[in-house]
């Protein structure tokens, strides 16, 4: 057997267990420090009770030979990509069911996708970036082209009409930053794509923390977007599946790349290389989207967001420059007096036993930024600002 070695090509994923280890000698020479953390990636709120009532529903229909399910249709049940459906169709966004396609959560189909693709093209990815969509085209051996995410430009960078990309990459509200296309700069990007005839992939995962109702939500917001982008989403971040699994990709019909029909590879290779979601998952998931759900998970992300404008308030008061927070659960700061992201990240855990996550772990754009969560309790966040205000 040949291995794959374009695995030696990636970056070792030093980051989070850099900050795990840097936290561990903290704590063991200060056995007695309350560690706080701020840089938590994950959802700390229980699903909703919309959700558990609606998987108890569900899980009883397994165990009665009348209602059991085995197998279901690979791209998903009918009664979520009807829930899908009605709640885009909400923004005035008419997708078919079959444009629909239920995944166990954005981060499989977002390497998925790359099946679909020659290994001979430009892909664009911004820098600072989540970095599965770096690695997954590490894998398989495509080379990549950062375009600048940075202060100048909001960290939201624009086309540049003398670049021809192929593929690109866009997440709003983002992760790591935190910040969010407008309908304008969403359209500069939708413009290109379909004069270079090139494709977006768009991360919605992060959708339902945007509260400014002139913000898009979704990339089909866009006109001509139906032609040129496929967009993921996930119940992850929306609704705390990050421990269920389930989410959903959009393939336009319209999606003629090459010749191909896109819509149509997606279902080929769905319908090979998956065998759908738990019946119990997609259950979870159309709750979500019934009148009760969304109060319910509506009202967690309003927490977080609590959470994220008590850090803005903060950092407002030290007069720190920041993006994010107001419709993300993500806040990125720049590191005061010049600091160099784990430079500050020592501080702030060593002087005030707060985590955070060093920005430089995004990109070499990163380098001089922290990024902040509003994933922890209420108190917790209020007492790490508290603890940042009185060493700053
Ligand atoms: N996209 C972004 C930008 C994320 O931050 C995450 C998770 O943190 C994901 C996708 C993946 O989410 P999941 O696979 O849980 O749906």
């Amino acid at each position: 057997m040949k291995a794959n070695h374009n695995y030696e090509k990636l970056e070792g994923s030093y980051l989070f267990s850099k900050i795990a280890q840097k936290v561990r000698d903290h704590q063991n020479l200060h056995p007695e420090a309350k560690i706080i953390r701020m840089g938590i990636g994950d959802v700390t709120m229980p699903l909703c009770d919309a959700v558990i009532s609606a998987m108890h529903n569900a899980v009883s229909e397994m165990g009665d030979i009348r209602t059991f399910r085995g197998y279901g249709p690979e791209q998903g049940y009918s009664f979520l990509q009807m829930a899908i459906h009605d709640y885009y169709a909400q923004r005035k966004i008419d997708l078919d069911e079959i444009e629909i396609f239920i995944s166990d959560g954005a981060k499989s189909d977002l390497g998925n996708i790359l099946d679909l693709m020659d290994l001979d093209n430009r892909v664009l990815v911004p820098d600072p970036v989540y970095p599965v969509y770096v690695d997954t085209n590490v894998m398989a051996g495509r080379a990549i082209e950062f375009m600048n995410a940075t202060e100048e430009n909001g960290f939201l960078p624009q086309p540049d009409p003398a670049v021809q990309a192929d593929v690109i990459y866009l997440c709003s509200p983002n992760n790591p930053t935190g910040a969010v296309f407008t309908r304008d700069q969403l359209k500069q990007w939708v413009d290109y794509a379909r004069e270079k005839g090139a494709l977006i992939l768009f991360d919605a995962a992060y959708e339902a923390f945007i509260r400014d109702p002139q913000l898009p939500r979704s990339i089909y917001e866009i006109p001509g977007a139906k032609e040129c982008a496929i967009e993921f989403c996930s119940f992850s971040k929306t609704a705390g599946f990050t421990g269920v699994r389930c989410g959903y990709t959009i393939v336009p019909r319209t999606l003629n790349a090459d010749g191909a029909d896109l819509n149509r590879m997606w279902t080929r290779r769905q319908t090979t290389k998956f065998n759908g979601v738990s019946y119990i998952s997609q259950r979870a998931a159309e709750a979500v989207f019934q009148p009760e759900g969304m109060r319910q998970v509506k009202a967690n992300i309003d927490y977080y967001l609590g959470n994220a404008a008590v850090m803005m308030e903060a950092l407002d008061t030290l007069k720190i420059p920041y993006v994010g927070g107001a419709n993300s659960p993500y806040l990125w700061l720049k590191c005061p007096n010049q600091m160099d992201s784990w430079s500050f990240f020592d501080l702030l855990l060593k002087e005030a036993n707060l985590v955070v996550t060093p920005g430089a772990g995004f990109g070499k754009n990163g380098e001089g930024f922290c990024r902040l969560t509003a994933f922890n309790t209420r108190e917790n966040t209020i007492e790490a600002m508290e603890r940042i205000k009185r060493i700053l």
